[in-house]
């Protein structure tokens, strides 16, 4: 297999701008994480779902958004409300496989995400493990 086209790695610090809680675009959210969601904010599986999340064709769960396109959790004055559990798709970015998959598609995410392009250097291998579990997709077989 030829080597990826980040084989030298790629940097990436968060600045903790916000722009990616902004929207637009969906936050995927697999059983497991609504419930630990759900027991954090003190509240049954069903009234989580009911309260902050929607269905996406496909049968995907996404968390809601606001009338302004954010994250639900997404505060302007504190960031992510629930950061220590936030969902996957959360925590692999930038490093999704639809975004490593061509420098020209990283550098377009670029263009909106400032923590892209600076910082440590993380490898080949942890980029391309990251991508592969990004969260992006939590969709089962029925
Ligand atoms: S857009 Fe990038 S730098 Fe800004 S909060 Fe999101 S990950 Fe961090
Ligand atoms: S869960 Fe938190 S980190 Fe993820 S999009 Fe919402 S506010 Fe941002």
């Amino acid at each position: 297999m030829s080597a990826p086209w980040y084989a030298d790695g790629l940097r990436f610090a968060c600045t903790r701008c916000g722009n990616c809680c902004q929207g637009p675009g969906p936050v995927r959210v697999s059983d497991a994480e609504i419930a630990r969601l759900s027991r954090r904010l003190e509240l049954e599986d069903r009234e989580f779902r009911a309260m902050y999340t929607r269905r996406l064709r496909g049968g995907d769960v996404s968390l809601r958004e606001t009338r302004e396109k954010a994250c639900v959790f997404y505060d302007p004055a504190e960031g992510c409300r629930v950061h220590s559990d936030r969902p996957l798709q959360c925590r692999t970015w930038p490093f999704w496989s639809a975004v490593v998959h061509s420098p020209e598609r990283w550098s377009e995410e670029a263009r909106d995400c400032p923590g892209m392009n600076r910082g440590p250097r993380y490898e080949a291998g942890h980029i391309a493990g990251t991508a592969e579990r990004d969260g992006t997709s939590v969709s089962r077989p029925a």
